[in-house]
């Protein structure tokens, strides 16, 4: 199985790292491109800001490419801004545009959400399915789900909200896994998406 990292913008390295220690020589494959995304079988979208990481898509001609590969079922993590990216909707944030999205999750979300005492934080994560008690919850400027539809499930609460969510083989978090030092959603992941394969 062959795993990328969309490496357009954003915590791309600290992805590449949480992964070269999950996967042998030769598995893990910075996306940039159509013909990159053609060789992955399961992809990685990282936070970063969601506004440029659109644009950088369309630019790369991966918006159309990503979206087919989407909706044949490709197994996806995305965090923070790679999550808001595939949100069916989002509501205006009061701070400056909202980037396009696939629309593809059926979720509602507002970015930027915890104001500013709250921009950065962590705090414990339950995750269902996952052994190991909480999960450390790393949250950067992040975006608040406000409803998940029927198409969707939540899967990670951090206290009383929802901040994962699952709709067939694409998870989607508000937070970072992949700065927390900890990588069973990285692993609990890839091992799902391998069997899909
Ligand atoms: N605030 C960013 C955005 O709206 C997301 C932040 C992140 O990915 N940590 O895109």
């Amino acid at each position: 199985m062959k795993v990328g990292v969309l490496a357009l913008q954003g915590d791309v390295p600290e992805h590449l790292r949480a992964l070269r220690s999950l996967l042998p020589e030769g598995g893990l494959l910075p996306t940039r491109s159509p013909a990159d995304l053609e060789q992955v079988d399961a992809l990685f979208m990282p936070g970063g800001e969601s506004t440029t990481i659109a644009r950088l898509l369309e630019k790369a001609g991966l918006w159309t490419a990503l979206r087919a590969r989407l909706e044949a079922g490709l197994p996806v993590l995305a965090t923070c801004a790679g999550f808001i990216l595939l949100a069916r909707e989002l509501k205006a944030s009061g701070q400056g545009r909202e980037p396009p999205t696939f629309g593809l999750v059926d979720v509602t979300l507002r970015r930027n959400d915890y104001g500013a005492q709250r921009e950065s934080f962590e705090g414990p994560v339950r995750i269902e399915g996952l052994p190991g008690g909480p999960f450390p919850g790393v949250f950067i400027r992040a975006p608040r789900v406000l409803e998940v539809g029927p198409r969707a499930s939540a899967f990670a609460w951090w206290e009383e909200e929802v901040v994962g969510i699952r709709q067939g083989a694409i998870w989607g978090t508000t937070f970072h896994p992949e700065l927390s030092g900890d990588l069973r959603l990285h692993r609990l992941f890839l091992s799902e998406a391998g069997r899909a394969h």
